[in-house]
Parts: structure tokens; C-alpha cells; sequence
């Protein structure tokens, strides 16, 4: 799907303002915008930007904007927001949400959090490792608790455990309406890939059965304190109410695809021989011969449809 690049424009904008702030900033005057929020908090609080646990810390309005107009948060729903970090984001999602839920694992952004948001009684934040929370029993949970009908997920990820965090966003099955969040745009563009198209990968599939998914904006290096050394974008992944194909052993198929992406440059049929998932060569012949399927054909080519009917042919082991 198609998505907008912030305008040069913008970004000589923002140098321009950057070097204003600085300004406005070192004669102590009222803090106005991102920026100087930003720069305000890491003075104010002496931030170290922590690399290990992936702190770039946006300061681009126009980004911010975007974010929070695509997640479409009303007063209905619970927003888990992962890593707020100093909170650029959560500031715009309180006046929007019901409740904000915060997941953060720097003991010092919690702090800070606590701090800024003291007076919004729709804030929360919990210190902990998303990777290591039960988000199932915390959504359901906050839901009841706060009479609220929707859950959705709005992040600018730390880029260290992207796929990881995505993985168990979706293959938790959890209650979520949509999951809005910045990563990586190597990483958003496979995942928001159609199966077949160019940049498909094994998570492709995993993302296009559970939701979706479009692309809402390339964002470049220069809207984060520190740069971080790639281009980001924003995706959105809708939540489909129903699988878009039906199967019924799906833990089959995945593991099927898994295997399949294993060794990327090989046939399809040498990659799931070598894996054994074919008992042997001819067995993979006359099955992809069933399915209408060339016999050099790769991982990435298949369609959804193509391995759910390969899953139905194969007694996974
Ligand atoms: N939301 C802020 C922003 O947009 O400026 C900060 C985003 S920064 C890219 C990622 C944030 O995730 C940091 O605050 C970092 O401390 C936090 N983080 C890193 N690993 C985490 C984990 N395993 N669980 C929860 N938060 C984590």
C-alpha cells in the first residue's frame, strides 16, 4: 500500500526550528513545541539516550500529528502504549483516549512519566518488559475496569525487539482493534507486504492472516533525538474479525512457512526436503505437481491459499 514521505521541506522546517529552540531553550524560555519539550525533559532530568534498550526520542510534530490522526482513539477505547519513553506521544493520546496504558522498562522514563502526567487521571504506566506481560489479562482487565470497548496499540517501538514485540501482538490473539506503531521501514515493509510481492518474508503471512495492514508514512532520520541509522515508517495493522483463509491446524502451516524462509535462496521444494517436512524429494514432486505449483518455485512466490492447501497435503511431524 501506498505511503507519504514527511516534505524536505518539513524537515529544513524543523532544522531551522531546532536551532531557534536551542536558543529559546539555553535562555530558559517556555518550552512551546516537541522539541523543546524534548530537550526541556533531557536537561531537566539529565537523560543518557540508553542505545541498548533502542531510546530515539521523536521530535516531529508532523509525525506525531500523523500517529495520533491514523490510530483513530476515541474516548472509548484503552490505548497500551509501548516504550512512551519521555511521553511525546502519550501526551497527545491522553486527551484522546479513555485510558492510556504505558508499558515501559527504563526505570528513569518512569519516573519522568510519573512526573508529567500526575495530573491526568486517565494515565498509567507499568514498569516492566512488554516481551514479559501477560497483555491479555492487562487489556481485558483495564477494559472491564474502566467500562471501555476497544483496545489498540499506538508505539514508536524500540527497533532492538520489533519483530518479537509484533509477533506477540498478533500471535497472542489479544483483543485488539489495531495495532498503530513506528519501526523500522525495512521491517514495516515486510510486514505490510502482500504475500508474493517483492519484499515478502515468513512474518508476511503471520501479519496478512491475522490483519489488514497499511502503510501511513516514511520518516526520516532527522525527526528523532538521536538519529537512529535507518528510515522508519508508520503502519497500521487493522485486526480482521475473521481470518482471511480458513485452515485448520494453523500451527502447521506457520511451522510449514517457517521452514520453508529457512534457507531463502533454495527451491521450495530443497528448502522443506532439507527441513523433512517433504519425506523426500519425489513426495515433494508429485505434491506441488497436486497443487499446480512449479517445481521451482520459491517460498515468496505462494500465496496464502498456497500454503494452507500445501498444509492439508503434508502430516507435519
Ligand atoms: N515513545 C518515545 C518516543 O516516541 O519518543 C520513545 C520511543 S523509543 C524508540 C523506545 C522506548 O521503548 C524507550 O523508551 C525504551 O526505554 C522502551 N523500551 C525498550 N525496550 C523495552 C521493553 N522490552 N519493554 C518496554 N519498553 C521498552
Amino acid at each position: 500500500m501506498q505511503s507519504s514521505t514527511i516534505k524536505a521541506s518539513s524537515i529544513n522546517v524543523l532544522k531551522n526550528e531546532t536551532k531557534k529552540s536551542i536558543i529559546l531553550f539555553e535562555r530558559g524560555m517556555k518550552m512551546n513545541n516537541i522539541f523543546e519539550d524534548t530537550k526541556y525533559l533531557i536537561k531537566k532530568y539529565n537523560v543518557k539516550a540508553n542505545k541498548s534498550l533502542g531510546q530515539n526520542f521523536l521530535i516531529n510534530q508532523d509525525v506525531v500529528n500523523k500517529i495520533i490522526e491514523s490510530s483513530n482513539i476515541n474516548k472509548d477505547d484503552l490505548v497500551i502504549e509501548i516504550g512512551p519513553g519521555l511521553g511525546t506521544l502519550t501526551k497527545y493520546l491522553l486527551e484522546k483516549a479513555g485510558k492510556v496504558l504505558c508499558i515501559e522498562l527504563d526505570a528513569k522514563m518512569i519516573t519522568i512519566l510519573k512526573d508529567r502526567f500526575s495530573l491526568y487521571n486517565n494515565f498509567e504506566v507499568i514498569h516492566e518488559d512488554v516481551l514479559e506481560c501477560n497483555l491479555n489479562k492487562i487489556i481485558e482487565k483495564e477494559k472491564e475496569k474502566n467500562n471501555l470497548h476497544n483496545a489498540k496499540i499506538v508505539a514508536n517501538l524500540p527497533y532492538y525487539i520489533t519483530t518479537p514485540i509484533i509477533m506477540k501482538l498478533i500471535e497472542d490473539e489479544l483483543n485488539l482493534e489495531s495495532i498503530t506503531v513506528m519501526v523500522q521501514k525495512e521491517v514495516a515493509d515486510r510486514l505490510i507486504a502482500v504475500p508474493g510481492e517483492k519484499e515478502t518474508g515468513a512474518i508476511t503471512y503471520t501479519v496478512y492472516y491475522y490483519a489488514q495492514s497499511e502503510g501511513i508514512l516514511d520518516v526520516p532520520k532527522e525527526s528523532f533525538i538521536p538519529e537512529p541509522e535507518v528510515i522508519s515508517k508508520v503502519i497500521k495493522l487493522n485486526i480482521r474479525k475473521q481470518p482471511i483463509v480458513k485452515i485448520e491446524n494453523k500451527d502447521n502451516m506457520f511451522k510449514i512457512i517457517k521452514y520453508a524462509f529457512m534457507q531463502r535462496r533454495k527451491t521450495l521444494l530443497n528448502s522443506l526436503t532439507n527441513s523433512k517436512i517433504f519425506s523426500n524429494k519425489e513426495e515433494g514432486l508429485r505434491i506441488l505437481k497436486e497443487l499446480n505449483l512449479d517445481e521451482n518455485i520459491r517460498a515468496e512466490k505462494l500465496r496464502l491459499e498456497d500454503y494452507v492447501n500445501l498444509t492439508k497435503k503434508i502430516k507435519c511431524k
